[in-house]
């Protein structure tokens, strides 16, 4: 059995040299030993300690400079403008938490103070605060080297949280993983934060991702990338261990886009040209990739549907991020191109061999759609299927059969959308953002954004994996019943020395409680 692994270039079509010795069963034991120690004292450090944590890696990651961006070129071959883009995205999530940390409300502290006069019964003094919920395992994404990877999102708001955490690193782009976690275990350091508070592992999802996810130190799971990986995880975390854990798992969504007939009449030649570089953007390899298209059966859309198949013809071929995803790629659009009922609209040569992509477009109808369920499969690449619907209650059926996505868009006048509103208010069950009059591709990191939906496109509908509320995912409420004052966490001391802001026998204030 191999004892190291290596990444692949695309670019290159080889191995880079450099090998990763597989973490040895002692290194992982005592990975998960220092993790488990170091949950009280890590929990215990101030808001603003942790975000001064989180800012060092921000600052330790901008310090990696052009050999971080060179490395991941040559292990992902993402072109520098899109990684260093994703670079920056990253530190601005870390700031985030780190912001969020030092306003200090994000704890939802609540204090039902005691009355003991109550009749017939006093009532006790009660305070409630987030706590972290404890070590967290992170699986890190292909397509996202940074940013959804070794210090991104799920890191982040773990830490933040204050949790341990353990990244498995994705073997796409160890090089990168390595260099970003040295930069963690720096800043780390600089800032006293306690032995095991991160770690990155290497090894493969199967032996040892179901490993780290089957002990019973690990509390949760962040996840992104396939359906099956997600699947393997989820049922290790909740049916094979003593004790289940959240697992929090982005996995596969096509992000359905409706083309109301007004518009699409009107703009024909803009939604066309937009749509075919959100289904290109990255090589398709997006997890908001638009992979799916609803419009009705009428002049414009089959305008439109000639429009994005020249649009997409003149795009040109681009590498992907490594040979499996290329393959998949290949080997998912055939099955959909010999599916009874789908039809070519465009389709470009095989490049496996090179590793890269072209685009396709394929076309059913909504009646096959609605009949095969293999139709929703994800084809991660430059790939999008036009299903087009004979009518308005086609159209709606078709909507009301898909399965849970990150996205839904919908492109349509105003009065359309109003009277369109019965399809909006079915789209937005099935999705985690809603969009209108644009493409799905695009992520803002902001307070409001969702990035999440329900099954299959994440394993718990109830929250985002990108923005503040990602925090959320890695605490949970405790309550302290007539806790002596120095014992209570700092932020439900009476002085509230940090000045966060807290709900006080139902009012919400920054005061102390008297
Ligand atoms: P992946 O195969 O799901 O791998 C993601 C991580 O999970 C890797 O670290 C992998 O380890 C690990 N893993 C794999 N099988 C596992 C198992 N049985 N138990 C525990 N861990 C396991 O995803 P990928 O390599 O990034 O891309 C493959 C496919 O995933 C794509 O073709 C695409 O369909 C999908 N994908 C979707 C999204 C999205 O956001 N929707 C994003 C990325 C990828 P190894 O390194 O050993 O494989």
């Amino acid at each position: 059995m191999s004892t190291s692994l290596q990444s692949f270039s695309t670019l290159k079509g080889a191995y880079i040299p450099t090998t990763f010795p597989i973490s040895t069963a002692a290194e992982v034991e005592q990975v998960l030993q220092d993790a488990a120690a170091a949950s009280i004292p890590f929990g215990k450090k101030t808001f603003i300690e942790r975000a001064e944590f989180l800012e060092a890696i921000a600052d330790e990651i901008m310090e990696l400079g052009d050999a971080l961006l060179e490395k991941t070129l040559e292990e992902t071959a993402l072109p520098l403008a899109r990684l260093t883009g994703e670079r920056g995205r990253t530190c601005t999530q870390l700031k985030l938490y780190a912001n969020l940390l030092r306003n200090g409300s994000w704890c939802d502290a609540v204090i039902d103070t005691a009355m003991p006069e109550r009749q017939p019964l006093p009532r006790a003094d009660l305070r409630r605060i987030l706590q972290p919920i404890g070590p967290v395992l992170v699986f890190g994404a292909s397509n996202f080297p940074y940013a959804y990877s070794t210090a991104g999102g799920d890191t982040a708001s773990a830490l933040a949280a204050g949790c341990p955490v353990i990244v498995k690193a994705h073997e796409s782009h160890l090089g990168t993983s390595e260099l970003v976690a040295k930069a963690v275990l720096r800043a780390a350091e600089k800032t006293g934060m306690p032995k095991g508070v991160f770690a990155s592992l290497v090894g493969t999802g199967p032996i040892l991702g179901q490993q780290l996810a089957a002990d019973e130190r690990i509390q949760a799971i962040g996840f992104t990338g396939s359906y099956k990986a997600g699947m393997a995880l989820y049922t290790t975390a909740t049916q094979k261990r003593k004790t289940p854990i959240p697992v929090y798992a982005e996995m596969s969504s096509i992000n359905p886009v409706i083309l109301l007939p007004e518009l699409l009449a009107q703009k024909t030649a803009f939604i066309a040209a937009a749509l075919a570089g959100s289904i290109c953007l990255g090589v398709g390899q997006f997890c908001t990739s638009p992979g799916l298209i609803f419009a009705l059966d009428d002049e414009a859309t089959q305008s439109f549907a000639a429009e994005l198949a020249t649009a997409l013809a003149a795009v040109l071929p681009a590498t992907m991020l490594n040979p499996q995803i290329c393959n998949t790629y290949y080997a998912n659009k055939k099955q959909l191109v010999n599916t009874k009922n789908v039809k070519i609209l465009f389709e470009g040569s095989e490049l496996s061999e090179v590793f890269q992509a072209t685009p396709a477009l394929l076309q059913t109808t909504a009646l096959h759609f609605m009949a095969n369920p293999s139709l929703q499969k994800e084809i991660f690449g430059p790939c999008s299927l036009l299903v087009v619907c004979k009518n308005q209650q086609e159209l709606y059926a078709a909507i009301a059969t898909m399965e849970g996505q990150l996205t839904g868009s919908v492109y349509g006048s105003t009065e359309e959308l109003i009277q369109h509103q019965q399809l909006v208010d079915t789209l937005q069950q099935k999705v985690g953002r809603l969009i209108f009059n644009n493409v799905p591709t695009g992520v803002e990191v902001c307070n409001a954004i969702v990035h999440g939906g329900p099954f299959p496109a994440t394993t718990d509908a109830r929250t985002t994996s990108v923005g503040p509320e990602a925090i959320r995912r890695f605490a949970r409420p405790v309550c302290y019943q007539d806790c002596p004052e120095a014992l209570l966490p700092l932020y439900l001391r009476n002085s509230n020395k940090a000045g966060i802001l807290r709900l006080v026998n139902g009012i919400l204030t920054i005061e102390a409680v008297a």
